[in-house]
């Protein structure tokens, strides 16, 4: 019986495990908490911070910091950077705030700092890679076992499994970095109960959250007030504004349907509520969230103008991208050498950078390859042969990412055996093993391009199959051959032009 219970227990586990998200398993936040003198002040005369700007859209330059692991491996991919880049500017679309990628993404290759176990590795990494000028972004497998963290001094951090399309903690974090509190301050790292009593003063450790955590000993303390539910104190308690309601709850919940706790609370005078779930600085689900309150944002908005100011730009320096790249090669069902295989799109208008992705799945629900370049063409390395591969581009700049991919395209990668290499010939044609209806792929060197050619295939002895003029205008050239009903066995491209005359090799598959 025992037993029984045993494995029961540990197969409800597992299932319950199997069914909570791994962003859920970790403490939402690990933002030390505390007001800033900035924040005291700013909340003590809001007024005096309304200037001629207050209408404008707030540029905000990001430095993103990539990290993998000392073998480059584990990076968060291009594509999920920029979808929890579109979700960041899309959380904050309603505050007249705007994101830009100030420079390209920092590469950074640390095992230690991708998984960095505690707060003071965080300070290292922050502190060796930050950027002037510029709201620092770390995205890392393992930031001090949190979905993220704010270090008011340095920049945000924030873990892959809490930055997809649908999670806000980036949001949440930067909302730290522009002076931001929790709407419950002070009850970090405590657990409301309704067991006991509510007490008026929360004292609460705010080791971190200045950067002179080494002259502070003991552990740095300071007091919040605990926020009553008829607005009494909400200017001077927990996070300072009065449209935050109060709210106890420092570990992560879920909300009803009206995205409130489903846990009641009661203030230290009786009154009875439960707390916000919609507000991105809660500790609600991603799924309750939906806002920062209009103070929350007149905050960040001040606190960007002021002591921000530096990260600030006054217009966008690159132009709208309305659409996605047009492919031109290699295009649906065509062949691609299994080894160099080029793929070559169109330039798009105000594009900087092109996200190349190609995979064997046409779902592309796993992704083989992912590449940023600012070329437009990327020559392949070595694919499995005989296989259908899809591929697409996405094209963006520093201000807008939030563009759409290609159509996919797809190709079949051929044996590159006696194909010859175009540097050694100026040209060449793949395969050379072919079956019936399979076509062939010429390509051109400069040297070969702008000529009208002749083009034959013959077979061994000497008869012509097949024969066709055509102009090398394009660097590649598919040739249909009308080959359903020749014998099996060897023939001969052969093509004739002001070059002189080339030929290769074929062989017809019989069956
Ligand atoms: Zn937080």
């Amino acid at each position: 019986m025992r037993k029984h219970l045993t494995l029961l227990l540990l197969c409800c586990s597992f299932c319950l495990a199997a069914q909570i998200p791994v962003k859920y398993t970790l403490p939402p936040c690990g933002t030390a908490p505390g007001i800033s003198p900035w924040l005291k002040d700013y909340a003590s005369r809001p007024q005096e911070f309304v200037s001629a700007r207050s209408l404008d859209t707030l540029y905000v330059g990001i430095q993103l910091h990539l990290l993998a692991r000392d073998n480059g491996t584990g990076r968060f991919s291009p594509e999920r950077v920029l979808a929890a880049f579109c979700q960041l500017n899309e959380d904050y679309a309603a505050t007249g705030i705007r994101f830009y990628f100030k420079d390209d993404w920092n590469l950074i290759n640390s095992t230690a700092w991708y998984q960095h176990a505690n707060i003071p590795q965080g300070i290292d990494m922050m502190l060796t890679n930050n950027v002037p000028d510029a709201l620092n972004a770390y995205f890392a497998s393992n930031v001090a076992g949190n979905c993220g963290y704010n270090l008011p001094y340095a920049g945000v951090a924030v873990a892959h499994n809490c930055a997809a399309t649908g999670d806000h903690t980036w949001a949440h974090e930067v909302g730290h970095a522009l002076s931001l509190p929790h709407p419950f301050i002070g009850w970090e790292g405590k657990t409301y109960t309704t067991l006991n009593p509510t007490p008026d003063t929360l004292t609460y450790d705010y080791t971190y959250f200045h950067d002179t955590i080494d002259t502070q000993i003991p552990a740095p303390l300071d007091t919040a007030l605990v926020e009553y539910l008829d607005g009494s104190n909400c200017s001077i308690a927990a996070d300072l504004f009065c449209d935050t309601k109060p709210d106890y709850l420092s570990y992560r919940w879920n909300c009803d349907a009206q995205s409130n706790s489903t846990v009641k609370q009661i203030d230290p005078a009786g009154g009875e509520f439960y707390s916000d779930g919609t507000l991105f600085m809660s500790y609600s689900f991603d799924e309750c969230q939906t806002r920062f309150s209009d103070e929350e944002v007149a905050a960040m908005r001040a606190n960007l103008m002021t002591e921000k100011a530096s990260w600030l730009t006054d217009v966008p320096t690159e132009g709208e991208i309305t659409g996605a790249p047009d492919m031109l090669l290699p295009l649906d069902g065509e062949n691609a050498p299994v080894s160099g295989a080029e793929l070559r799109w169109a330039s798009v208008p105000n594009a900087t950078h092109y996200l190349i992705q190609y995979t064997r799945i046409s779902s592309f629900i796993v992704k083989e390859f992912e590449l940023v370049t600012t070329d437009t063409s990327l020559v392949l390395g070595n694919l499995f042969v005989d296989k259908n591969y899809y591929w697409r581009v996405r094209a963006f700049n520093h201000w807008y990412a939030c563009t759409p991919f290609s159509p996919q395209q797809s190709f079949y990668t051929v044996p590159v055996t006696a194909i010859t290499s175009p540097e050694s010939d100026n040209w060449r044609c793949y395969p050379s093993l072919i079956s019936r209806g399979q076509a062939l792929t010429l390509e051109f060197g400069e040297e070969w391009q702008q000529q009208n050619l002749q083009c034959s295939v013959v077979d061994v002895t000497g008869r012509v199959m097949w024969q066709t003029p055509l102009r090398s205008s394009n660097a590649r050239i598919r040739l249909d051959l009308p080959s359903g009903n020749w014998p099996a066995g060897v023939y001969h491209l052969i093509l004739a032009g002001e070059k002189g005359v080339k030929t290769r090799s074929l062989m017809l598959q019989g069956g």
